[in-house]
């Protein structure tokens, strides 16, 4: 089994956020960590845990003795040997705070970089620098922490030099995995509200190009629409959501999917803390789950596994979704046992799923 913690808090909100988040508020802590201590309890049944992925919000916002609460609650789960431990972090991320991660088995940190650049960094509303990021990459390694990510955001303005410079400098970092996300402009957002406006769409396009060009001439694996990693350290733990796998996600406006039922979260953290934790439950139909299987299996560059399909819903891929057209155009691949869209593709999935589905 799969397991999500949302951890809803931060010191400061970002221009592009539309995650469920709030503001470091400590007289919310103790009692959104009792609650959620209280949901596991109510909701897991012991299974084996392959990964654990606390992400927010900013986890790592926490005081050191609300994090160690934090980390403590995760004791209760029957971890695999090999488990992926997960957790996202800023790069303003203390040596106490590293130390204790080490202590409850945190093995994999996700770091919010987003850029080195200052002009994009205020455009973004993030308070750090790139010392900052560099000190924090080096404090992590110097503690064992070897399993790192990066987030970085590109397309935030027309100026692909700054890209450019970006991605020289996370490679400098020498890490062993990268996830690009272009800018997202999306509702209810300080970015939104002051009607800031997407970037051109064919500059955007070389940027992408740019990027994976980049990062694959220097051993990275592009391994998923917006995610690169070196050999053996692609993320277990998204990867089982985009192979339309159960998981399990405990926090405020958390999202599971179990025995085909997505169990949505609530939002509202006066009713989270009061234990009043779900707004729906809706279980999927056959159609909804093959939906769902093309659509996020197809952002891995290797496809979706055609015997997996056949083997989970007793009906073969080809029969559901039109696929002839896009085969013949090649745009989809059929190639050891696999579906996939061609790599020049991918960048247009979402006019591809349109295609198929429609
Ligand atoms: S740190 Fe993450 S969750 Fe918090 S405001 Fe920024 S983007 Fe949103």
């Amino acid at each position: 089994m799969y397991i999500y913690i949302h951890i809803p808090f931060c010191h400061n909100i970002c221009s592009y956020c539309d995650f469920a988040k709030i503001y470091y508020n400590e007289k919310y802590i103790n009692k959104y960590l009792d609650a959620l201590k209280k949901e596991i309890q109510l909701k897991y049944k012991n299974e084996i845990v392959k990964t654990i992925y606390i992400g927010g919000g900013t986890p790592t916002s926490l005081n050191i003795d609300d994090l160690e609460k934090l980390l403590k609650i995760t004791e209760v789960f029957n971890k695999d040997k090999k488990i992926e431990f997960t957790i996202e972090s800023n790069v303003e991320l203390s040596l106490d705070k590293i130390k204790l991660l080490k202590k409850y088995n945190v093995n994999r940190i996700s770091l919010g970089v987003q850029s080195f650049n200052n002009k994009i960094l205020k455009i973004l509303n993030r308070t750090h620098n790139e010392n900052d990021i560099i000190k924090c990459i080096n404090l992590l390694k110097e503690n064992d922490f070897n399993n790192i990510n990066i987030d970085l955001i590109y397309a935030v303005t027309n100026d692909i030099n700054i890209v450019k410079e970006d991605i020289k400098k996370a490679l400098n970092l020498n890490v062993n995995h990268i996830s690009c996300y272009s800018l997202i402009i999306e509702n209810n957002t300080m970015l939104k509200i002051n009607n800031y406006q997407n970037i051109d769409e064919d500059i955007e396009y070389e940027m992408y190009k740019y990027i994976e060009n980049m990062l694959e001439k220097n051993n990275f694996i592009h391994y998923e629409i917006s995610n690169y990693s070196k050999a053996g350290f692609e993320s277990i733990h998204n990867k089982n959501y985009w192979l339309n796998n159960s998981y399990y996600a405990f926090g405020l406006g958390a999202v599971s999917y179990l025995n085909n039922i997505r169990i949505t979260n609530t939002r509202n953290i006066n009713k989270y803390i009061n234990n009043d934790y779900e707004t729906s439950r809706i279980k999927e139909n056959k159609k909804m789950q093959m939906e769902n299987e093309i659509m996020l299996g197809l952002r891995m560059l290797k496809g979706i596994n055609l015997n997996t399909f056949y083997l989970k819903y007793n009906k073969k891929l080809e029969d559901v979704f039109k696929i002839d057209d896009l085969l013949k155009d090649k745009i989809l691949i059929k190639e050891n046992d696999h579906i996939k869209v061609d790599k020049k593709y991918i960048y247009l999935l979402n006019e591809i799923l349109i295609r198929l589905i429609n």
